[in-house]
């Protein structure tokens, strides 16, 4: 390759929200199915992964054996570890091309990725925050290591990792079914604007879908407005289609994020919801000014309150 491999690499990844989203039901290993739309939306997370080669040879053939050192500038509940979703990712795409790790960071003499990822992505707030750091890391390493995986072979590691890691590698607007891993991009129009209200206080995933089996069974419901608003551009009808299936469980363990959605109605939002398994609530605006004055009216009603926009594009990668 001409230039040689980069010394380092930045992704910039965007989170999701979910359009639309219904529970199918739930597998035998304890899984539920679901059909929904999800659209990446314009806060990210940036990675940066370095290459420090320590004195050993530059060439890819002697990156036989790596050590992998990350930090985060994320708070206490991010794991540093491999509980790190984008480790896990990094160890994944390791063992893909087959490369051995040791964690003896500066001993053995090898040479060091070193992975530091700046969050800004809520955490553990429904907007699949881990996935895009994995779909990150994916990305990144897969340029930094030269290991030439196509997005094919990328988004198959990714359905490892998480559910939602595949939609992040591509990023975009796409319909998913199955656990969510199987990916249809979608064709969409114009762009969306959101009010992103932020609670501090995290909503486990597993537990929502637990009150969702107690209060609800499969559901039926079908993503057909939501891709018409999409086709069309249509705010307004998007802003009515919006569903989320999981929305009565989130209300049931956390009341007030019910008074949020209506918070955000009152102030104009042609429709709100929670994202995902929640506690993030969006409110879809009409303009980006429509949206910053919504914010004004509900900033005391969240712990942070973000204004953005969608579709927000996928990973994006610039080398050095
Ligand atoms: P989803 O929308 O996919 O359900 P989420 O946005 O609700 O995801 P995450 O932000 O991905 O949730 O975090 C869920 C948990 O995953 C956290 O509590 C944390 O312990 C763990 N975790 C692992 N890797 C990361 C990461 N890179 N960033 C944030 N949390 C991570």
């Amino acid at each position: 390759m001409v230039g040689g491999p980069p010394s380092h690499v930045r992704v910039r990844v965007p989170c999701k929200v979910n359009l639309f989203l219904a529970v199918r039901g739930v597998r035998g290993d304890g899984y539920h199915e679901v059909v929904t739309v999800l659209q990446t939306v314009s806060i990210y997370d940036t990675l940066v992964a370095e290459l420090e080669r320590s004195g050993a040879s530059a060439h890819p053939a002697a990156r036989r054996f790596m050590e992998l050192a990350f930090t985060h500038d994320g708070h206490g509940a991010v794991p540093v570890d491999d509980g790190n979703l984008a480790v896990r990712a990094a160890r994944r795409l390791m063992a893909e091309v087959g490369m051995g790790t040791s964690d003896r960071v500066g001993h053995s003499g090898l040479p060091i990725t070193r992975l530091h990822l700046h969050k800004s992505i809520p955490v553990a707030a429904g907007m699949a925050g881990g996935s895009a750091d994995a779909a990150a890391s994916l990305v990144a390493l897969n340029r930094l290591w030269e290991a030439e995986l196509d997005q094919a072979a990328l988004r198959e590691l990714a359905g490892e990792l998480g559910s939602d890691v595949p939609f992040c590698v591509s990023g975009g607007t796409a319909l998913a079914t199955g656990t969510g891993t199987a990916t249809a991009q979608v064709l969409t129009r114009g762009v969306y604007h959101w009010v992103v209200g932020i609670s501090d206080q995290p909503l486990s995933t597993p537990e929502v879908y637990q009150a969702y089996d107690r209060i609800a069974g499969p559901s039926d419901v079908e993503p057909d407005a939501v891709l018409q608003a999409l086709r069309t551009g249509d705010a307004e009808a998007l802003g009515a289609a919006l569903h989320n299936d999981l929305e009565p469980a989130a209300f049931e363990l956390r009341p007030e994020l019910a008074d949020g959605c209506a918070a955000l109605l009152e102030a104009g939002a042609l429709g709100a919801m929670v994202s995902g398994s929640g506690p993030t609530v969006v409110g879809l605006a009409s303009s980006a000014q429509d949206a910053s004055s919504i914010a004004r009216t509900v900033v005391d009603r969240f712990d942070r309150v973000e204004v953005a926009m969608s579709p927000a594009g996928g990973p994006e990668l610039s080398c050095g």
